[in-house]
């Protein structure tokens, strides 16, 4: 069987479907060490921990 598409979609269609990555609201996640907003699975630009680490060296960290 061949992947082939039986029917050809509307333009609707791939516009409503390519429309709902933009409604997930799990862009941004809380920190549990710092409690900031950051991106989910990336090391904390705030505190440089990931996975309750110390992943980086952060500069700004005195505030
Ligand atoms: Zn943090």
């Amino acid at each position: 069987m061949a992947a082939v598409p039986k029917t050809r979609r509307s333009h609707r269609k791939v516009r409503t479907r390519r429309a709902h990555w933009q409604t997930s609201s799990v862009r941004a996640h809380e920190c549990p060490h710092c409690h900031e907003l950051r991106l989910p699975h990336r090391v904390c630009p705030h505190c440089g921990f990931y996975k309750g680490t110390r992943a980086v060296e952060v500069k700004s960290e005195e505030e």
